[in-house]
This record gives structure tokens, sequence and C-alpha cells, in this order.
């Protein structure tokens, strides 16, 4: 084992040990996230609101959307370029095209221009693409709309936490302490005072003051150039709607081939999660009206312009040379193959990179950081049980991918010492049992 190896090794231990802790910030999160997996897990197999599971409306689909993510990595090319097309003269929105994340970082600050202050949703992929980190580079302040992320940005959380509701882990009373401290008022500590409380007072501002809003997309549709987006809180109708500017950044895998596809996708999305989606928006146009000579104006009551920043970085290359990596391309950012693993659920924000929880997340440090960030992130904890790829909603092999990062890690000398020693062991007696 190299002593990078065996760095690396003790910092991932050492974060265990505090498991034992109950107190310790792994622990609290742990515990709370093994109880939200195994309820979301388990609801898939009751009748709550559906005629049918989740789990069956999943495998109803599931063949329809492997096949069309398989069909969009097979033609990635023609799909972004027919995409694009569409978009910019059908929707009429301002497309750009990044080869790599850097570009899309520039862009995306040429686009704020001297905008100071930045409203976002939930968007992970802002953080993949390191538009977040840019962003604090330039002192550009971030408004974050989403509770949770309202939420840890109260608490300064810096662990990584669950991208669907990354505010889980703090209970009523703590997050009302923590409005005493930071605005020095009193809420009664309760999930409904706490939402009625930024209700009241967040609100107003997300109407009439947001100039530049930043948003992902669940799915794009190549057909029609459609935007979808799938919302619980209303945030992301206020930020799209109550916005001069509109930027989307996102990766070019969100393309599917048309608006039913994209419609399916933010369904699953709904359903896989057991969330109750109130809101999927199908972004077409900026705010127009032709009401006056029928004289088309853009900037109504909503955004005056979206902006798209399409990302391929890895993309294209891993579909074409066909690397291992490839599968992920069909990955639709459900986030739910957390729910199943093992190792999530035995090790919580311990088993997670700086992007979120899960192997999903230690596969996208790989792809940005190398085969180090993801042993650090806890690479070994996975147990290879599968649970991920049987899961998977278009057929992701998450735990083969996982599989082969550790072949990498272990032909680089980065592996543990105990599976070093079983490794050896049925090198020299062939033999693992003896
Ligand atoms: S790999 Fe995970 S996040 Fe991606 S589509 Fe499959 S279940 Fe969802
Ligand atoms: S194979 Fe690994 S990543 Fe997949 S569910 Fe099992 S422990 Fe989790």
């Amino acid at each position: 084992m190299s002593k990078k190896g065996n760095e690396l090794y003790e910092e991932v231990k050492e974060k265990i040990e505090q498991l034992n802790d109950k107190d310790s910030v792994y622990s609290k999160f742990r515990d709370i996230w093994k109880l939200a997996s195994l309820g979301k897990y388990r609801s898939f197999d009751l009748r709550y609101f559906y005629e049918d599971t989740s789990r069956e409306f999943v495998e109803e689909h599931k063949e329809h959307l492997t096949k069309i993510r398989e069909d969009f990595v097979e033609n990635i090319e023609e799909y972004v370029k027919k995409c694009i097309e569409v978009m910019r003269k059908t929707n009429k929105f301002k497309v750009y095209y990044t080869k790599t994340n850097e570009e899309a970082q520039k862009i995306f600050m040429e686009e704020l221009g001297d905008n100071k202050v930045l409203y976002k949703s939930k968007s992970l992929e802002a953080k993949d693409i390191g538009i977040i980190d840019v962003l604090k580079k330039n002192n550009i302040e971030i408004k974050e709309t989403d509770l949770g992320d309202v939420l840890c940005q109260l608490f300064d959380y810096k662990h990584p936490s669950f991208t669907l509701a990354p505010g889980v882990q703090f209970t009523e009373k703590e997050i009302v302490a923590k409005m005493k401290e930071k605005y020095g008022i009193d809420v009664d500590a309760k999930a409904e005072a706490i939402v009625a409380y930024y209700r009241k007072n967040y609100r107003p501002e997300l109407l009439n003051d947001v100039k530049v809003s930043l948003t992902s997309a669940n799915a794009i549709a190549a057909n029609d150039g459609s935007i979808i987006l799938v919302e619980n809180e209303g945030n992301i109708s206020l930020l799209t709607r109550a916005t001069e500017k509109h930027i989307v950044v996102v990766g070019i895998q969100k393309i599917v081939p048309n608006v039913f596809d994209a419609l399916i996708v933010a369904k699953i999305h709904e359903r896989i999660n057991s969330v109750d989606g109130a809101y999927i928006s199908f972004i077409s146009a900026a705010s127009n009206t032709s009401d006056i000579q029928g004289k088309r104006v853009f900037g109504m009551y909503g955004a005056k312009e979206v902006v798209i920043i399409f990302v391929d970085d890895w993309r294209i290359k891993a579909a074409k040379e066909n690397l291992f990596l490839k599968d992920i391309l069909k990955c639709i950012a459900c986030k739910s193959c957390d729910y199943v693993c093992t190792a999530s659920r035995a090790f919580g924000n311990i088993y997670a990179s700086k992007y979120g929880i899960g192997a999903i997340n230690i596969v996208r440090d790989y792809i940005h950081n190398g085969i180090e960030a993801a042993v650090k992130d806890g690479l070994f904890l996975c147990t290879g049980c599968e649970n991920c790829t049987n899961w998977c909603p278009v057929g992701v092999d998450l735990a083969e991918i996982m599989k082969t990062l550790k072949k990498e890690a272990t032909e680089k000398e980065l592996c543990p010492p105990s599976l070093k020693e079983y490794k050896d062991k049925i090198f020299r007696d062939k033999n693992p049992f003896i």
C-alpha cells in the first residue's frame, strides 16, 4: 500500500470512528438518513396515493426509459446538435455549447454581468460544473431558495448532504435556535412555523428582487427545445418567472428525444422519490406577448431572457471512446439509488463527496478529481451488493462502475490494508477461505 493510500485510509477510518459518538456530525446524519432512506424505499411497496406503487410505475416505464437513454448515448452528437438548433430557432433561447467546465464558468460570469447577487434553485450541476466555486471566488452573493439549502446556509453546513433534502438532518429545535442566533427572532419549534416565517419574509424578495436566477433542468426535449423542471416548493416557478434573466446550466446528458419522454422522466423523478412534485414546468420560450398589433415583444411578466449553457466536458468523449463512464450518461439524476445502497445507509455522509452523498457523487468526484478523491470519499466502503444497479430506472450499472474504480485504486496501491492482505492471500493460497 502506498503512503498516499495509507493517508486516505486513515482519513476515512477516522470519520467512521466518529460514528460511535452519537453527537458527532456523522452519526447525526447517518441516523436520520438511515430512517429516511428506509422510509423512502419501503413506501415503494405501499399504495398511498396512486393505484399502482411507485415501483410498478418505474417498472412500467423502465424498458422504454432505458432504450431512450441508450439511444441518446449512441447518438449523442446528433441529439445535441438538433436540440441546440431547435432552441435557437424555435424557442429563441440564447444557447451556448461549452466544451469544458472552465468555458461554461467563463460564459456564466459574462452572462451574470455586473450583478453581485445570484438567486438559485437546488442545482447539483452548478456545483458539478464548478459554477458555485467561481461565484464564491468572485464574491457573488449566492441566495439559495430551496428551504433545505437555505437551512444549510443558515447553519453554514459544509458536510455532504442528500441533494433532495439537504437540510433533513436539522431538528426543529436546532433550526429555531439558529434563527434566534442569526436573526434575533423567536419562532415556534414547529415545521409549520418555520415554513410560515420564510414564506412571509423571503417570498416577497423572490417575487420582487431577482435579476438573475440559476437553475438546472431535469430534462430537455430535443424535438422542441423545452426545458423541464420538477419541484415541490414553488421556488423554481418563482425563479424562472419573477426574474429578468433565467440561466440554465446543464450537462448535455439531460437531453431526451421528445417532450413525452421528458414528461416520463419528470414523473419518474416524482414517483421514485415519493414526493408530491407539486409543479412540473415546461419552459419553451422567454415571457412574451403579441397582444399589441400582433407584434411579439419579450419580457411581459416572466423572464425577459432565457440563457442555456450546455456543458460537454467529459461526456462526448466517454460516449465516443466507449469509456467505462459511458454508462453514467444514461443517468437521469433521480438520486434514488442512495436509498437502497448498503454503504450509504451504514455510513451516511461519510460515503460521499463534496457533491453530495452516495456512489453517484463519488463517481462525480472521480471524474473531476481522480481516483484518490474517490478513495477519500469512501470508495472501498461500497460492498458491491448491486442494489443500485437493480434499482436504477434507466439501467445504469453503478455497481460495475464502482468495481472498475476499485480496480484502478487497487492497481495504484490505494486499497485499504485489510483488503490488500485479502488480495495477497487469494493470490498466494488460491483460496480466500483457508
Ligand atoms: S444511477 Fe442512481 S441517480 Fe442515476 S438514474 Fe440510476 S438510480 Fe437515478
Ligand atoms: S454496489 Fe456499492 S454503491 Fe451500489 S448499492 Fe451496493 S454498496 Fe451501494
